[in-house]
Order: structure tokens, then sequence, then C-alpha cells
């Protein structure tokens, strides 16, 4: 069996939060918290999740542009061949225990492309001296065959040879990114890392770039990690897709299986917010509420028990799912000290007079999405009691209680990873068990 052309596993990058006179530290933001995945020769795998999820840190980890915390990434491209494994476990082609030298010849093999190609290049240095540099670092000391390499690439690339010595301030952002490419071409490397190649530019620019990169994959059989928060793009240039939330990986799997057949309520939520082109075409919108939240303190179980829409209830209950997740948000809110019972009380009397106390309610219902009445009167009560001490200015006693009262298996256990098909994985306790239920194709 061949080995992937790049095996990440368990993955970490945290960032030490350190505080007081000993800059002691006192925590730290799991940005990337034990992520794996495999990227086959000629493949491309998307990672994709919303601004925030650690997809770059994750991106800049493997090509280490930024030192991971801890895991392996094993590169057997760049002539490597594939390896077997050392005495004492560790593999000779971990890229995270290269010493320098083998760091420069790693990155022979692996190139990276970002997001803004304006800032990625020296406004005094012309576009051939930029895209033949890396040879020149890399001991290629003759001026005329690093020319006929560079003009020979920006040709490829849809520019002409005679750009060579233009300088980038008269290139457009497209056209940047074309000489970003042939930048990251010039040593011939087996994997190339895009960091959201195509989101700073219009979209139809993005769709020329998308196409080239499809061509030149093909042309120079490279493989790639494509980094994205945009789905639509994600299937137009991937084979498999990984995505991220919170510095994990919570689905992945072929991109046509996770578009057509999505296991996470996370990856469920990403694609109900493709734009259809026919406004009236109903996508089934999932509305995330609130932000990512904060690497540096993660929620406890599922990460995604915060903001999802198939959050659990517990044994015995059995509400509208709405109202579960808004008694579960309004719980949250509370807890944080978030809800400002003047301010709502403000609110209502904007609309005329003093607001009477079943007003206020009626308004935190509203906000919170929640019925007049919930269906199992044991939380129609926690939920009333909770108001009470809310309307009587005891907003500490009102979180105590609901922490007590109301919580979710998601927040208590930690989902393992359950295997739906032949390379098709996720992680939500929805799934456990589902896999010894029906059993897995690949194993026929
Ligand atoms: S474990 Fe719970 S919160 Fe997490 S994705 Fe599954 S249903 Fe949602």
């Amino acid at each position: 069996m061949t080995e992937p052309l790049l095996s990440v596993r368990d993955l970490k990058k945290h960032y030490p939060i350190r505080k007081g006179l000993f800059n002691r530290q006192v925590g730290a933001a799991r940005a990337v918290d034990g992520i794996s995945f495999d990227i086959e020769e000629g493949e491309t795998l998307g990672l994709v999740g919303e601004s925030g999820c650690g997809k770059s840190t994750a991106a800049s980890s493997v090509i280490r542009l930024e030192e991971p915390t801890s895991g392996e990434v094993v590169f057997n491209g760049n002539g490597r061949g594939s390896a077997s494994r050392n005495p004492d476990g560790t593999h000779p082609n971990d890229v995270t225990e290269f010493d320098d030298d083998e760091l420069m010849q790693f990155r022979r093999g692996a190139q990276m492309i970002f997001q803004d190609p304006s800032s990625s290049f020296d406004p005094r240095m012309s576009v051939g001296s930029a895209v033949g540099e890396l040879l020149k670092v890399h001991g290629m000391s003759d001026r005329h065959r690093r020319r006929a390499i560079v003009e020979d690439l920006l040709e490829r690339v849809g520019l002409s040879a005679s750009d060579f010595d233009r300088y980038p301030h008269e290139f457009s952002g497209g056209q940047k990114q074309r000489i970003a490419l042939a930048r990251a071409l010039v040593l011939n490397p087996d994997l190339i890392i895009a960091d959201e190649p195509v989101s700073a530019l219009d979209v139809s620019i993005q769709a020329e770039i998308l196409s080239l990169i499809d061509d030149l994959q093909e042309e120079f059989g490279l493989s790639l990690l494509f980094i994205s928060h945009d789905m639509s793009v994600i299937r137009q240039i991937c084979d498999r897709v990984a995505v991220m939330y919170l510095g994990e990986i919570v689905e992945i799997g072929p991109v046509e299986e996770i578009f057509t057949n999505p296991q996470h309520p996370y990856t469920e939520a990403l694609l109900s917010s493709i734009p259809t082109p026919d406004p009236r075409a109903s996508v089934g919108g999932i509305e995330l509420k609130g932000t990512v939240p904060s690497p540096t303190n993660p929620p406890s179980g599922c990460r995604f028990h915060t903001r999802c829409h198939k959050v659990i209830q517990p044994d015995g209950v059995d509400i509208d799912q709405d109202d579960w997740r808004g008694l579960l948000n309004f719980r949250e809110k509370v807890i944080t000290g978030e809800i400002d019972i003047d301010q709502v009380r403000e609110n209502v009397a904007a609309g005329g007079s003093d607001p009477t106390d079943s007003e206020v309610r009626a308004e935190i219902r509203r906000e919170f999405d929640i019925s007049e009445t919930v269906g199992d009167p044991d939380l129609e009560e926690t939920l009333s009691e909770a108001m009470n001490l809310l309307l009587d200015d005891n907003a500490e006693m009102a979180g105590e209680f609901l922490s007590d009262e109301i919580t979710t298996p998601c927040a208590q256990t930690e989902p393992e990873t359950t295997v739906h098909a032949a390379d098709h994985e996720s992680a939500c306790l929805r799934h456990e068990g589902r896999a010894a239920a029906e059993p897995n194709p690949a194993d026929d």
C-alpha cells in the first residue's frame, strides 16, 4: 500500500496565555486541537469552516511557518519516498522534527499561497525576480536559465513572458494571484497549501483562478490543501473536504458525499448558507446564532453545543427543537450575565407606557424564539422561575438556578468519531452507535 503524500496526525497548535508580573502561563488558546487527515498524490483536500476556526493556523503549522505544539506531519514527497518508522516510533519524514536543512528541502516540495497576493510581493522587486528568487536561494546561479524557467511559468499561469520585467503594482489582484501561483510552482513542488486564495477576488476572477488551479494541478501532478470559508468554492475544486469547528475536524469525506449527505449539524448549517441563484428556492437556511466561541475556553462536551440546531434534549424531554435551542440560548445568556432586565424593560417601554412583568416575559421569549408555552410542564416552570428571579433583579441566582435545572448531554460528553461510509466520518453524539447498526460499505 502506498503512503499518502501528506499524513497529519493529532496536530495541535496552542498559544500560551501569560499574565502578571512574572508572565506566568495561565491558559492556552487551543487554535488547532488534535486534527488528523491524509492527502493522497494528486488529490485536493478542502479545509472549511468559519473565520476563527483554526484552519489557517492548521495550514501554517503543517508547513511549519508556525511551530506546532504537538502531533505528527509526515511528508513523503520531494523524492523522499515512503519510509518505515524509526525503532523509537518516530517517522523519518516527520516535518515537525526536521532540522533547518531538512526544512529547506521540505519547502522545495511544499509551497504555500495566501489570500492577499499584494502583501506577498516586494514592490521594489520585478515580478520575474520575485518568482525566480527561490531558484536562486536553492542554488541555481545561472541567470539565463532562471529567466527561461520563470518566463515559461508566467505563460503557463496565463500571463506573458514579457511581464518578467514589470512590477507588482502594474497588475490586478487576479493577475497577482497568478504570479503567486507561478512563484509557488517554480521549484516543482508536490504539494501546494492554498489559504483562501480566491476570497479577496471578484467572483468573476475567482472562477478564472479556480479553473487555473485545476488545470495546473493536472499539468504538474500536484496535491492541494485548499483552505476556504466558502462551501461553493470547495465544491468546485476539492476531491474531499474536512469541516473544521473551533480547532477540531468535525466531519471529513468525499466532497459529493458531504454535499449530498452531510452528517454533522455544523456541516448542514454551512451548506444551508450557500446562496442559490434562484431567490425563491428554499435551501432550508439554518441560522447559526452567535460567533464561534473562544478557543481559550472552548465549550465542554461537543464544542458546537452552544450553537447547534440539533442539540440533544435530555432523557424524558421532548419539546419543539427550536424551543429547546431557545431555552439553552436563554440559559447561556443568563449565566454569562448578558441579560440586562432594565434594558429589556426600556425596550418594551419604547412602545408606550411602563411595561408589565408579563410584557417583559413575552419580550424575552420573543428575543430567544421561545414559544408562549414550551411543551413540558417542568421546563415551563423552570423558565418561569428563572424569569421571576431576573425580574426581581436576582440575575446571579437565576444563572445558578438555570445551570442546575437545564442541561444537554451534548455539554457533558465529547463525541467520538463515527464512520458512515468509505472515507466519510463525523463526530456527533447523535451518530454514536449508528455505525454498528449500519454496516460500513467499505467493509464489504
Ligand atoms: S453532539 Fe450534540 S451539539 Fe454536537 S453536533 Fe451533535 S447534536 Fe449538535
